[in-house]
């Protein structure tokens, strides 16, 4: 059965964003933000609504000439100005942009929904949460503080003392995925611009709507218009924004093989990456089961499993794995695929056809070696697909799917039951990604035992893997990054350490016997 949908996308516009866009043939095209202004080119890109395949928008594309520009201007003034903005009108700042944010709150939900294909709850989500990472800002401030370092522990170094300090890097080139356009470009904004970087933005070639409307946001709210820059240019043309030596540090959140392309261009620069992931989720013969499934059921589906931080695969102590599957296909089959306009739907489209076809690939790849569809797994017309479970029992066979080895960007995972803890370890630790795991149960050895050897970046003890606004730090290990983001975090990886020494020798201060 095809989802139905209720008329055709288009994108409700908002007159304060107009700086942004103008109108042709009745659609906005937008600019980018280049050289201090928002600039028209001769090519234009199409942009899609993954609702219904719709062109709702167009982009112009920057040539290189005038990226040069523009990263000049902000390598040459934006960096100097963001600085010199004392650090609290740079917190007042910030706080005005979620001010902005909330006046305009329709509209960055409706280009959500209509661009990224988010239900409206989702949308709605994504906005307060940027809003809410914008006005936690000043708790980033816990880790700006130096240290002193008193001279008297060396004999090389008595009657001196020195001072470790942090400072802004200078130019921050955030990269930023399809899944979290909006609240992925708020938070890198803000650990980058609190403590003084100026920031140029490359935005997702599939939904970057948000991200202009973010822009008009923070230069209304009083970002020097040297210090911020958004360079629509398709991943693809970007190795020499990314091999510019006026960047200094990168931060990109995507997948593991865009990861490796950027680290193998950019030179030597300070890297962030947020990268691939698809979680496991563990389940312990003494969990709540049927809290567990529901959570569970969240964790795969929610924002049709398009995040990194989704369950892909589900580990399940043999004694209750009859029990706990039946619990989870029962949830699983109540998820409401459609129109993520409607408010009934619980999942909407995935961003584009080519996903369908690989979770269609990898069900049919994991049914020829032998693995049940347990539910799901079939294509709802357009871009929609069911939430889609699939269950292996031999292990061998298990490791060799796709669905295991990598990450399929879609609301797709596999069960499977375990025998031991460390069985769930093992199959947990040899998929190549590191983000986050999921344990549900209450025995508590068991619970130490697999926070101390699970090779992730966070465990969610009877919860389902959420970064939410990074309140509590994220990020991968192995092929699912470098750094940390989270509040307080990832400021750390923008600014330099700068040791400072002072000599007094033989000025009297200090008279050692
Ligand atoms: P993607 O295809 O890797 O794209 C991410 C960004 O990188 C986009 O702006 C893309 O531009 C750009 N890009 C692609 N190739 C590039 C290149 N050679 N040089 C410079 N930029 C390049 O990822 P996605 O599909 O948008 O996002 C999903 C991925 O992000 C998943 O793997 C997910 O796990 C990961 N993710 C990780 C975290 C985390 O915290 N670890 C959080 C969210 C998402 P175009 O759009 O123009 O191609």
């Amino acid at each position: 059965m095809e989802v139905a949908i209720k008329g055709k996308t288009s994108l409700p516009l908002d007159e304060f964003f107009k700086d942004s866009y103008r109108i042709e043939e009745g659609v906005p095209v937008f600019k980018p933000f280049i050289g201090g202004e928002w600039v028209e080119f001769p090519e234009k890109r199409d942009v899609y609504s993954p609702i219904d395949g719709n062109v709702i928008a167009r982009v112009f594309k920057p040539g290189w000439e005038s990226v040069d520009r523009g990263l000049e201007l902000v390598y040459r003034e934006g960096r100097r100005r963001a600085r010199n903005i004392p650090g609290e009108r740079r917190l007042a700042i910030l706080s005005k942009i979620a001010d902005i944010m909330e006046e305009h709150l329709d509209a960055f939900v409706d280009a959500l929904v209509v661009n990224a294909g988010k239900t409206r709850k989702a949308a709605y989500g994504e906005v307060e949460a940027s809003i809410d990472r914008l006005r936690k800002a000043p708790l980033d401030l816990r880790k700006l503080p130096g240290d002193y370092i008193p001279g008297d522990w060396d004999a090389h170094t008595l009657e001196s003392e020195g001072l470790v300090r942090r400072e802004p890097y200078g130019v921050v080139l955030a990269i930023i995925p399809f899944n979290y356009p909006l609240f992925d470009t708020v938070n890198k904004f803000t650990y980058s611009f609190l403590p003084g970087n100026a920031f140029v933005i490359k935005p997702p070639s599939s939904d970057p709507i948000p991200i202009f409307y973010f822009v008009k946001a923070a230069l209304e709210a009083g970002i020097p218009r040297e210090s911020i820059a958004l360079v629509p240019l398709p991943g693809s043309e970007s190795e020499k924004l990314v091999a510019d030596r006026r960047i200094h540090v990168i931060s990109l959140t995507g997948s593991t093989e865009t990861g490796l392309k950027v680290i193998s261009k950019a030179g030597i620069k300070q890297f962030i990456m947020e990268l691939g992931g698809g979680d496991p989720a563990i389940v312990l013969e003494d969990a709540d089961l049927e809290q567990a499934a529901e959570k569970i059921a969240t964790g795969i589906t929610s924002y049709s499993g398009q995040r990194c931080d989704a369950i892909k695969l589900v580990l399940v102590e043999r004694q209750v794995y009859k029990k706990f599957r039946k619990l989870l296909v029962e949830k699983l089959k109540q998820v409401k695929v459609g129109d993520p306009r409607e408010p009934d739907t619980d999942m909407g489209p995935v961003i584009d056809s080519s996903t369908v076809e690989e979770v269609l690939s990898a069900v049919k790849e994991a049914e020829e070696r032998g693995a049940k569809v347990l539910f799901g797994g079939r294509r709802l017309g357009g871009n929609y697909i069911e939430p889609t479970l699939i269950e292996v029992e031999d292990k061998r066979i298990l490791k060799e799917l796709r669905a295991y080895r990598d990450e399929i960007f879609a609301s797709i995972a596999i069960i499977t039951p375990v025998d031991s803890v460390d069985e769930a370890i093992e199959l947990s630790n040899e998929r190549r990604y590191g983000l986050d795991a999921a344990i549900f149960g209450k025995d508590i050895n068991k619970i130490r035992k697999l926070v101390r050897l699970l090779e992730v970046g966070a465990v969610y003890i009877n919860e389902y893997p959420r970064h939410g606004i990074g309140y509590y730090p994220f990020g991968g290990r192995k092929d699912s990054g470098i750094g940390r983001e989270g509040i307080g975090y990832s400021i750390e990886q923008v600014t330099a350490l700068k040791t400072i020494v002072y000599n007094y020798k033989g000025k009297g201060i200090w008279e050692y016997m």
